[in-house]
């Protein structure tokens, strides 16, 4: 199958999607980069993809500077280290998907010079040992906190992983209680509720989500 062909089907299980979730939001596809070259990310945004995430510093950085002359909104999604939050900043992503923790935030908001950075709290929403991520219980609070005390961010919404499991209940449990977080946090401001990849994304646009992170449903 071609890129074209794959966009499209997969723009059409999105539509879908959004028609039969009691949620009517929009949704925004975030095209995950991480498994391939920029050539194959230059391919899909002559389709019309123009958001694409990164989860390592260093291929964002690179992938950034060879890709400098089409307008992409890069998302920074991975893990971020303390050592590496300046590069990160420099790069100036559209939004930080994976602030997982008060702590990170703070840090982040001491190196922010300029402008404000656009980032969203990561959950555990389903308390897995191997995710990063605030627990649903505290999720409220820090988010509270960051707001408090990190003027230098927009905090605008939440992010989660959907539990790692075939048990389709389980999934469906995890982002139910990343959406009920966001919807409490909406009276704070917040706009985003990212969640839901290749294999559950239709789920999470029915239980809520308005930011998808798909990668190898688009580019495999
Ligand atoms: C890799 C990744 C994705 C995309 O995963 P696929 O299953 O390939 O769609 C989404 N979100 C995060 C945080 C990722 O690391």
């Amino acid at each position: 199958m071609d890129y074209h062909e794959r966009v499209h089907k997969v723009l059409r299980r999105i539509k879908n999607a959004e028609q039969n979730s009691p949620f009517h939001e929009n949704i925004k596809l975030i095209a995950v980069s991480k498994m391939v070259t920029s050539t194959q990310i230059a391919e899909l945004y002559k389709l019309g993809c123009t958001a694409f995430g990164e989860n390592k510093i260093q291929s964002l950085d690179e992938k950034c500077k060879e890709l400098y002359t089409l307008s992409i909104e890069w998302h920074f999604i991975g893990r971020l280290q303390t050592n590496k939050i300046n590069r990160l900043i420099e790069l100036n992503p559209a939004l930080i998907h994976s602030c997982d923790s008060l702590e990170l935030a703070l840090e982040i908001n001491k190196r922010v010079k300029e402008r404000r950075l656009d980032v969203l709290l990561q959950i555990n929403s389903a308390r897995e040992d191997t995710k990063a991520g605030v627990l649903p219980e505290s999720a409220l609070k820090t988010y509270e906190e960051i707001l408090k005390n990190c003027p230098k961010l927009n905090l605008k919404g939440v992010m989660s992983i959907g539990a790692h499991t075939e048990d389709i209940s389980v999934i469906q449990k995890s982002f139910e209680t990343t959406r009920e977080i966001y919807e409490r946090v909406m009276s704070l401001g917040a706009k985003y509720c990212s969640m839901g990849m290749s294999g559950d994304f239709e789920l999470a646009i029915k239980c809520g989500a308005n930011i998808i992170r798909l990668g190898s449903v688009l580019f495999k």
